[in-house]
């Protein structure tokens, strides 16, 4: 019963380390690779759209609006605006976001290129908000997660349509959710089985790695990758 999702992170084909290393050796050739994403069919301005611009010789805004008069760069009006960070360390931050199978921390961005980790978490949310390919943006700050079953009478079945076990989920619909303790936020899903992958790979598919996550103390959650904690059941 669980839901047939497009190949995820781990079936995308993309390049080492080391290749993204010799490919952008330098600040100028990361810009040059926001702008051409960015401006994939010409330069023009992020606040009127016009096509009319020029080189400048301004330092943080290197071209010119000749009609809105207006400086810009390729910061302007994207995820990079409003940002002292390089490029250099933006190609890298998104490079570990989209290459990490479990999401990457902003404690581990704030180690691997070298940024505080205030701004490692800000530029992760930007950068999940720029490439995120799920309709629904991940959890983030403090989510509680439970697993509840449903119906599946067993003592009720004909005999010859009871299930072989003596346990007392067994026949039932299972579903774990998670709920925000900041918005309140809700989602849940079905499941054909509570062991620990499937529990652990649901948390991490709708969480952020920053996300800090409550469970009952079932075995089932330990060495999830999150700042995990664990409540007893009274
Ligand atoms: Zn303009």
């Amino acid at each position: 019963m669980t839901v047939k999702k497009a190949p995820g992170k781990s079936y995308r084909k993309g390049i080492t380390m080391l290749e993204l290393a010799e490919k952008f050796p330098d600040e100028e050739s990361a810009r040059l690779w926001f702008e051409e994403k960015i401006w994939a069919d010409g330069r023009c301005c992020p606040r009127c759209g016009s096509k009319k611009t020029s080189e400048a010789s301004h330092a943080k805004m290197p071209y010119w609006c000749t009609d809105c008069r207006s400086y810009f760069s390729v910061r302007t009006g994207t995820l990079l605006e409003s940002s002292k960070v390089s490029f250099r360390k933006w190609v890298w931050a998104i490079y570990l976001h989209l290459t990490s199978l479990k999401g990457v921390s902003s404690m581990k961005l704030h180690r691997d290129i070298g940024v505080s980790q205030p701004t490692a978490w800000y530029m992760l949310q930007r950068i999940r908000k720029a490439f995120e390919d799920d309709d629904e943006p991940p959890f983030d700050g403090e989510v509680e997660v439970d697993e509840s079953y449903f119906g599946g009478k067993e003592a009720n079945k004909h005999a010859d349509k009871k299930l072989n076990a003596g346990r007392g989920t067994v026949g039932k619909t299972a579903v774990v959710g998670m709920k925000s303790r900041d918005t309140n936020k809700v989602q849940a899903q079905v499941v054909e089985r509570t062991d620990k992958e499937t529990l652990q790979d649901f948390v991490v598919e709708n969480t952020t790695p920053d996300t800090i996550v409550y469970t009952d103390e079932a075995t089932a959650y330990s060495g999830l990758p999150r700042v995990h904690l664990a409540v007893g059941h009274t």
